[in-house]
């Protein structure tokens, strides 16, 4: 096919172990899924559960490569997440055949302008532009499930210039995978290529330019990010 303007170059994730790589289809995200997170956030994890959101393909952020400071914040934050491939696609996906459509697990950070996130929620307007941003989804290599399981606990963190902002397991998400999975399909029917980020746990904070990002989940590739 031959198209009238330049084609742009389709969005894709290293797969760790692997010349061939993942073709990023959408990115849906997941809010409010850690109990101490809503609270930091001033919300009632009671009255308030997950919601979901989404960030353009094309945010995606390879393993080791700078994010330039975006424009139109001075409170960028960092959220450490879990981030899941899917590799087959359905809708209405039964929890219990949620993890068949599972590629593979991810380390993910859903960069937030925060000043603008809060000024949306003041006025009900939508979270695009403090979420889906340029470079604003820096991710791991993905590591495929059949080699590396399903990720249900295991520790998640995240360091900033070498000093501790975030650390929380796996266990503590109020939505599970499957549960992410199910729920989602129900809304959108899913394709091979979509990326679910699961939501942060406590400890989001502001970065800058200069900063040094590292963050893990236990039994995937350590995420290296600096903002320049
Ligand atoms: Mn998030």
């Amino acid at each position: 096919m031959r198209f009238v303007i330049k084609s742009p170059a389709p969005p894709m994730v290293e797969v760790a172990g692997a010349d061939e790589r993942f073709p990023v289809h959408r990115i849906y995200c997941v809010g409010r899924n850690y109990e101490d997170h809503v609270r930091e956030m001033g919300s009632d994890p009671k009255r308030d559960p997950p919601v979901f959101f989404s960030k353009p393909a094309d945010a995606v952020v390879a393993n080791g490569a700078a994010v330039p400071y975006p424009p139109r914040t001075s409170n960028l934050h960092h959220e450490i997440e879990l981030v899941v491939a899917i590799g087959l696609g359905g809708r209405d996906i039964s929890l219990e055949r949620a993890l068949d459509h599972v590629f593979g697990y991810a380390v993910g950070n859903d960069l937030t302008r925060r000043d603008l996130q809060a000024a949306a929620k003041g006025s009900g307007a939508p979270w695009d532009v403090a979420k889906g941003f340029d470079h604003s989804a820096p991710i791991s290599a993905i590591r495929r499930a059949d080699e590396v399981g399903h990720l249900a606990t295991g520790t998640i963190w995240l360091e900033v210039n070498g000093e501790p902002r975030q650390r929380a397991e796996l266990s503590e998400m109020i939505w599970s995978v499957p549960e992410i999975v199910a729920e989602l399909s129900t809304y959108f029917e899913l394709q091979p290529g979509d990326l679910i980020f699961t939501g942060t746990p406590a400890g989001v904070g502001a970065v800058v330019q200069g900063d040094s990002l590292v963050g893990g989940i236990d039994g995937l590739d350590t995420l290296r990010t600096t903002i320049v």
